[in-house]
């Protein structure tokens, strides 16, 4: 027990938790005792109840059972039925069954007898009593059932029916009686509980202010005790005995004030010598103060030399440089006036405090005045001077001003600047002139530095014009892609650049993002870009072509080289050449091929289809005629083809040559109406000419390439007939022909492409009519060169009118003679020399001519018509251009025009290629272009000899 005081004592919070454990452990003591007596008493309760009412139960069931069977008897008496007889024994089963239940239960002497009672009687009934009665039932002797069964079921049943309705008032009067007992029980319990609580309750509150006084007034006096040691006044602790918490505060307390004393002693021995410091410290600052004000003064002017140094190294304007030297010198140093000058031939200054005058009469003097002496020795100088009027200002007495004159040197010591500053009744010291000089070195350092820069912008901006004058957008990107400097043509190939804000700059994802929006397959293109980056190819390719779609279809080619410095690579340089003519060239060409192809061989598989029927086969002559017109037909066609091909050459070329003559409007639309009327069995042709006798300056097969045209389109796209009517006439000061007709129409989305080159309208209407889509291009360039135009009007499945407008001919010459003079000469007496290589043609050339009544001189070789030509002198010569090897029909003309003896004999030149400007500068003027017709051979030799 001494122990367990001993250990309590030692902590308050141990005493606290033991209280605590104590009150806890009381309470729940007297709680499990009055739950443990609360459910005996419940439990006896329900023991003794039930064991009554399952007592009571019983008896009743016997009793039920006991007037079930005496009844069930009475009904088989009465009906003789088998069901009342088994139920009697269902029912007597039952009896016997709860008979031997009931006894086994605890049951009173005057229980016991009843229950005996009923058995014995129930033994008799069945053993005796109720056979005799089937037997009298069976015999309906009635009176002597009566009897048997008003003397045998007597008194027992009703006995026990009585006893039964007894022990049930018995049980419920029982069950009562046990109830209030029950509750008497538990009422009695808890009022012992509330007592026993409220007794654990207050010796638990006597406990706990005896623990809380034996912390509490300790603590006060521990407080006071403490208020008494910061007054001053120390006494000696009386806790200290104590064994807890308390006690050891107590003891620390004590140790602390024991410690405080110590320390005050040592306190005033360091105040003591602080304040002996304290006056040291205060004689320090003194002279530190001194300092400040020397390092002030420093810093002053440091702030103004950097600023000197900041104004020179931001300035790369040669103006604003000058201006910022003389302002920052003039406030370093203090000066009244400061004058900077240059000594290139602009003799551009800056000056402060320095009129305009004063400054031109220093720049004036530069040669003569106080600069020689600085510009000889290269150094400083200064000069102490009275003042100028200006500068002695109001003051009466004299004074004087000090200038200092100072040249200002590049890197290789030549004098590129000069100049001076003034103090007005000042001196300038020689520290003071030191650290000019100082300054100086910096200032000549920006002159240099402005010299680089200018030299190193000179440079930029002719590379830049350099680059901006190539044909090509050149890109230049680093190691990561980003794009570092472009030329003008590439932002115009690429016009993000000059939308972007980091087009000087562009990072790589810009670019690419870029692309993606203006290129028409950027899943190829940035690939690419990014294999050129990483490894300065893309599986193995440099070059690309990509499409641009935005703002309009170009196809540009890229090409890459690497860029290395000292070896070591450092960037890419990006070629991009826009080769959209080359594109759309290329495109055109196959475009070409295929057409021509198509259209080439169509009329030749006819021409050789029907060439060899006619060979083969032995015909009518009439099939043999149908056989020849479409052989005809066809080779007609191919001849307006093949014309129509090389003329677009020529064209393309520039070496197309009109003749341009004075001719008649007239008798061309008549010539062009009666070759077309032959191919326009379905079409009535209509003209009606409201300008007769007009004149136009043309070349005459040009435009008269024109109307054939014009008409043919005009009969070919109306397959199935109608009018076709020209008018002619004039408009607007201008002469018109207007080719209208009733066919298929131009559907308006096909009319802003209609006079482009192989452009052909692609509908089911049309796909059987044959065509190159060059015709009306060619119509356009013509007309065009004639300084004219060309309009089309046209309803979609109604018809289409074009027009040709073409300017009035000034008539100064006489129009080109449209009728024939009489033949002049005999046709036997001309020898016509024929040079032709191409044997069918010559056969069909020379059958002509000589159908025409000419002499005919066949050549089939140059060198042998060169060789015969002299002897022969021949009156004209018809000359093929293309020969044997080694000679062409030049040669023969060469030879002719050579030689005075032939030099006069009219030359006509029969050849596939045009070469009319070369045969013009040999005077010739007659040019047939093969394929023509025999006939117009004879005709132009005709038109010669006249
Ligand atoms: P081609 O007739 O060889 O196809 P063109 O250059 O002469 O070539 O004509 C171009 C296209 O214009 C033709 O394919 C045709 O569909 C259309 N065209 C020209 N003239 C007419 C016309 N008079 N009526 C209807 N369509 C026409």
């Amino acid at each position: 027990m001494g122990k367990l005081r001993r250990y309590l004592n030692k902590r308050i919070t141990r005493q606290f938790v033991a209280m605590m454990m104590l009150s806890l452990s009381l309470i729940l003591i007297g709680a499990v005792l009055v739950v443990v007596s609360t459910v005996t008493a419940l439990r006896n309760y329900s023991a003794e109840t039930t064991l009554l009412r399952e007592k009571q139960e019983l008896v009743s069931a016997i009793a039920d059972h006991s007037k079930e069977v005496i009844l069930r008897a009475r009904g088989y008496y009465v009906y003789l039925s088998d069901y009342e007889y088994k139920q009697l024994f269902v029912e007597k089963a039952a009896l016997d069954q709860n008979l031997i239940e009931i006894k086994k239960m605890s049951l009173s002497a005057s229980e016991k007898e009843v229950m005996q009672n009923i058995e014995s009687f129930f033994t008799d009934y069945f053993d005796e009593l109720l056979p005799k009665a089937i037997e009298y039932a069976k015999t309906e002797n009635y009176a002597a059932l009566r009897i048997l069964v008003s003397a045998g079921e007597d008194n027992p049943v009703n006995k026990l029916i009585t006893y039964s309705h007894d022990l049930e008032s018995q049980v419920r009067h029982i069950s009562e009686q046990k109830n209030d007992q029950l509750i008497q029980k538990l009422s009695y319990l808890a009022i012992i509980f509330i007592v026993y609580i409220l007794f654990i309750l207050i010796v638990s509150t006597l406990l706990t202010r005896r623990v809380a006084k034996s912390i509490g007034i300790p603590l006060l006096s521990l407080t006071s005790q403490a208020r008494n040691f910061a007054n001053g006044d120390y006494s000696e602790l009386e806790l200290k005995d104590r064994e807890d918490e308390l006690g050891e505060l107590a003891r620390t307390f004590r140790m602390m004030m024991i410690q405080i004393q110590n320390k005050e002693e040592e306190l005033v021995a360091q105040n003591e010598e602080l304040m002996a410091q304290q006056d040291e410290l205060h004689a320090q600052q003194e002279e530190l103060q001194l300092a400040v004000g020397v390092m002030e003064q420093n810093e002053n002017y440091l702030e103004k030399r950097n600023n000197l140094v900041q104004s020179l190294s931001n300035t790369l304007d040669q103006t604003e440089l000058l201006e910022s030297i003389i302002t920052n010198i003039v406030s370093i140093t203090q000066s009244d006036k400061g004058l900077i000058v240059m000594l290139d031939k602009n003799h551009d200054f800056a000056s402060v405090g320095v009129s305009e005058q004063a400054a031109h009469q220093f720049i004036n003097s530069l040669n003569d005045g106080v600069m020689l002496r600085a510009a000889q020795s290269k150094k400083a100088y200064s000069i102490v001077r009275d003042c100028s009027i200006g500068e002695q200002g109001y003051h009466e007495s004299p004074m004087q001003a000090t200038d200092l004159i100072m040249p200002i040197l590049n890197a290789s010591q030549e004098m590129v600047a000069c100049m001076m500053i003034t103090k007005v009744n000042r001196v300038i010291s020689k520290q003071e002139e030191d650290e000019i000089a100082g300054m100086m070195i910096q200032v000549s350092l920006a002159f240099d530095k402005l010299e680089l820069y200018e030299i190193s912008e000179k440079q930029r901006l002719m590379t830049s014009d350099m680059l901006d004058t190539i044909q090509e957008g050149i890109q230049l990107l680093d190691l990561d892609g980003t794009t570092l400097q472009i030329n003008r043509k590439m932002s115009d190939i690429l016009p993000f650049f000059l939308d972007d804000t980091h087009a000087a700059k562009m990072p790589f994802e810009h670019f690419n993002a870029h692309i993606r929006s203006v290129v028409a397959q950027p899943e190829a293109l940035i690939p690419f870009m990014e294999g050129l980056v990483q490894y300065g190819h893309y599986q193995g390719m440099r070059n690309i072509t990509y499409e641009i779609t935005e703002p309009d279809r170009r196809f540009i080619q890229i090409y890459c080289e690497p860029l290395y410095r000292n070896g070591v690579k450092f960037g890419l340089l990006l070629v991009h050449r826009d080769i959209t003519k080359e594109y759309e060239v290329d495109r055109m060409k196959s475009e070409f091929v295929s057409t021509v192809s198509h259209e080439l061989r169509t009329p030749l598989a006819s021409v050789l289809g029907f060439a060899e029927l006619l060979l083969h086969r032995e015909l009518k002559p009439e099939r043999q005629r149908k056989y020849m017109m479409t052989i005809h037909q066809e080779a007609r066609r191919l001849t307006t083809l093949i014309n129509d091909f090389l003329d677009l050459q020529r064209m393309e070329s520039g070496k197309q040559t009109y003749e341009m003559k004075l001719i008649s409007l007239t008798s061309l639309i008549t010539e062009a109406i009666e070759v077309q009327q032959l191919s326009a069995s379905n079409h009535q042709i209509t003209w009606q000419d409201d300008a007769a006798n007009a004149i136009v300056l043309a070349d005459r097969d040009k435009l008269h390439q024109v109307i054939i045209n014009l008409l043919s389109n005009a009969i070919k796209y109306s397959p199935n007939g109608g009018n076709i009517d020209i008018v002619s006439g004039m408009n607007n000061g201008q002469y018109f022909i207007r080719i209208e007709d009733h066919g298929l129409g131009i559907p308006p989305e096909a009319m802003k492409n209609l006079f482009n080159k192989f452009y052909r309208v692609d509908n089911t209407d049309r796909r059987e009519i044959g065509g190159t889509g060059l015709g009306l291009a060619i119509v356009k360039e013509i007309v065009t060169k004639h300084e004219g135009k060309i309009d089309v009007q046209s309803e979609f499945g109604q018809g289409s009118i074009f027009t040709v407008s073409l300017p009035i001919a000034e008539q100064s010459t006489q129009a080109e003679s449209e009728t024939t003079s009489s033949t002049v000469w005999n046709e036997a007496s001309i020898q016509v020399m024929l040079v032709e290589n191409d044997h069918n043609l010559a056969t069909l050339l020379s059958d002509e001519l000589l159908a025409s009544g000419f002499q005919v001189h066949l050549f089939k070789e140059g060198t042998l018509a060169i060789n015969a030509i002299e002897k022969l002198n021949p009156d004209i010569v018809v000359v093929d251009l293309m020969l044997e090897a080694g000679v062409t029909g030049w040669d023969i003309v060469s030879k002719i025009k050579k030689t005075d003896l032939l030099l006069n004999i009219p030359i006509i030149i029969s050849s596939a290629f045009e070469e009319k400007e070369k045969a013009s500068q040999w005077g010739i003027t007659e040019f047939l272009v093969k394929p023509y017709l025999p006939g117009k051979l004879s005709a132009a030799i005709s038109r010669m000899l006249r």
